[in-house]
């Protein structure tokens, strides 16, 4: 019997390899807008050379990193008509990084935040780690993994283009015990998602909490204080801090605090309700994120700047986020063209596990054992509202 072909295939066929071809080649459109290209950034004072990585996407949004601290060096996404500014603080130049940046854009680590008076207990031995922060230790000592030149590999996918850093931190580096090996992966997505997933090995017990130390103004950082800028935060409660911002132990609701941002306020609308010196007149705390499972990829914060209409919603799997108004007197950081940072010239909205956890029990763990991966991811997702 002969075959007889549908009507409706004659027509349809021809459509549908031309879809899919105009399919796939609107894919291949936008894998190849999407770029990467990386270019010398100088030596360190040691001789050291470092690279700036420029990663864009179809949409116009563009991520600068440098391989000294795997630094997030700027941060470009279009406002509501289309203008691009630069979202996230840097400095002048490579030499202001390793001499005066208040951890600019960088990843920190081998421990993020404070560990109290320098000193934790491991499996029975005390360790003792410079006091770089007051009577603490912070941010993995004054030569921590912000301070380092990391190995960079540059990573394309079809919906992505990202960089690849490596770090070796030595057994005994800042006071820290094992040899671990640090891994970031930045990626930026044609979604304008920026992800940051970071992952660790040790050949020793050690205790690990990676961070980035981003100050972000979504009006743009060279454009005046973040303040009017709105937060929400999905934090039911918080990690009481003393006088050297230590927790205390006590985990207690944010509800009737300046710290309850579960809905939207401007970051400036309760600042002058924070009392105690050891905040210095803004937030530099620490809020318990309300995670479903622990370490499961959650809403974490949303920022949004009113004015340009740009918004920043994160995700974490990590158990807190520090938030940190950049509470410095004005003109203490110069940028880029001798720009001055005024007081409060970003917020930082550290994702990480809760400060001082080598010497509190009850918060999750932040051990790390030869045999185990630490895994933790972050996403930063850009865009605009009316
Ligand atoms: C801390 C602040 C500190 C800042 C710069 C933040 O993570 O919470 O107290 O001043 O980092 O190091």
């Amino acid at each position: 019997m002969q075959k007889t072909i549908p009507r409706l295939s004659l027509i349809a066929l021809p459509l549908i390899i031309s879809f899919s071809l105009m399919k796939s080649s609107m894919a291949d459109n936008l894998s190849a807008k999407l770029t990467i290209e990386t270019a010398p950034f100088g030596k360190t004072k040691e001789g050291q050379a470092v690279e700036l990585y420029t990663l864009k996407n179809a949409n116009g949004l563009m991520v600068k990193v440098l391989t000294y601290g795997a630094v997030i060096y700027s941060l470009e996404a279009p406002d509501k008509d289309g203008r691009l500014a630069n979202l996230t603080a840097n400095c002048a130049s490579l030499a202001d990084y390793e001499d005066r940046s208040p951890c600019f854009g960088a990843l920190i680590g081998r421990y993020a935040n404070r560990i109290a008076k320098g000193k934790f207990t491991l499996d029975g031995h005390q360790y003792t780690l410079p006091l770089n922060g007051g009577p603490n230790h912070i941010h993995g000592g004054p030569r921590g993994f912000d301070k380092q030149v990391w190995a960079a590999e540059p990573l394309r996918g079809s919906d992505f283009v990202g960089v690849k850093l490596t770090y070796t931190s030595k057994d005994g580096e800042n006071g820290f015990p094992g040899t671990l090996k640090c891994a970031v992966v930045y990626q930026l997505n044609n979604s304008n998602e920026w992800k940051m997933d970071y992952t660790a090995t040790t050949d020793k017990a050690t205790v690990v909490n990676i961070s980035n130390h981003a100050y972000w103004n979504l009006a743009g950082v060279y454009s005046g204080p973040v303040l009017d800028e709105v937060l929400t935060v999905n934090a039911d409660k918080y990690l009481r801090a003393d006088e050297t911002l230590i927790p205390t132990g006590e985990i207690v609701p944010v509800e009737g605090t300046p710290l309850d941002f579960r809905r939207p306020h401007a970051i400036g609308e309760r600042m002058s309700q924070i009392k105690g010196p050891q905040f210095n007149g803004g937030y530099d705390h620490c809020l318990v994120l309300n995670h479903k499972t622990p370490g499961d990829l959650t809403f974490a914060a949303k920022l949004k700047d009113p004015k340009s209409g740009r918004t920043m919603e994160v995700t974490t799997t990590a158990p807190g986020v520090q938030i940190f108004t950049a509470n410095f007197g004005p003109g203490a950081f110069v940028g880029p063209d001798g720009y001055s940072y005024p007081r409060h010239l970003g917020v930082c909205l550290e994702c990480q596990h809760y400060p001082d956890s080598p010497n509190q029990p009850s918060f999750p763990s932040t051990v790390l054992r030869a045999g185990q991966t630490y895994h933790e991811t972050t996403m930063h997702r850009f865009g605009v509202e009316p």
